[in-house]
């Protein structure tokens, strides 16, 4: 993968993708969470249409 350690990745400054928050990783703590939640309800909804 070309271009992944590029120098010019420290003028980049790293912010969240959902809330446009600095953040060091694509997706913030808070983020995350609120994803991993609706992951879940998610899942929790495929099931009940499964049964
Ligand atoms: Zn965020």
């Amino acid at each position: 993968m070309p271009g992944t350690d590029n120098k010019d990745n420290k003028e980049k400054k790293h912010v969240c993708s959902i809330c446009g928050k600095p953040s060091d990783m694509t997706i913030c703590h808070a983020c995350e969470d609120k994803i991993r939640g609706e992951a879940v309800e998610k899942k929790h909804d495929a099931e009940k249409i499964k049964k």
